[in-house]
């Protein structure tokens, strides 16, 4: 449901040179950098403008405008999320949702990596097969599942029972 996601997904796909994000990128240590740097950042704004909600606003504003300037040169070299991997909104949803709604993944997969191809976080589910995929990135968007060619993936629990 993130806007700046959809905005990158609906635009950026036609750019983006589609290459698969540096795996540092992925990494917790990184991602917490990210995280600390920016709301460092935003909270020393806000501090200075304490007072005038114009100011405040217009911190709020200087902020969205870098970190939407950052995620569409990152959606051009590499892929059009690579953003969504190390956005601080993104950092907070995987710790939250790790786990919870996960992907099935029957012991059917023939491991034709379809589903890998076409998920826009940069997922590999065919590598839980016969299990659950849970990682916190997962947006639940179904693309894989609507590619896997033998439908050996889902989040509904009759998949669970078929994996
Ligand atoms: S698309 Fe389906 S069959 Fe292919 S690797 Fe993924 S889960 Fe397995
Ligand atoms: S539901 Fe979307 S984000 Fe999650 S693994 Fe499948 S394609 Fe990737």
């Amino acid at each position: 449901m993130c806007p700046r996601g959809s905005f990158y997904d609906l635009f950026l796909s036609k750019l983006s040179r589609k290459v698969s994000i540096p795996s540092f990128f992925k990494t917790n240590a990184f991602r917490t950098g990210i995280l600390a740097m920016l709301i460092i950042a935003l909270g020393t704004q806000v501090y200075f403008a304490w007072g005038s909600a114009y100011n405040i606003g217009r911190a709020f504003l200087t902020v969205l405008t870098i970190t939407t300037t950052a995620g569409i040169i990152l959606g051009a070299v590499f892929k059009p999320r690579a953003w969504c991997q190390i956005c601080p909104m993104g950092t907070l949803g995987n710790w939250i949702s790790k786990g919870k709604k996960p992907l099935h993944v029957s012991e059917q997969c023939k491991d034709c990596k379809l589903c890998a191809k076409v998920c826009p976080m940069q997922l590999k589910p065919y590598e839980d097969k016969a299990g659950t995929m849970t990682d916190g990135d997962c947006i639940k968007c179904s693309s894989c599942v609507a590619a896997c060619p033998i439908k050996a993936l889902g989040f509904k629990e009759e998949m669970k029972k078929a994996a």
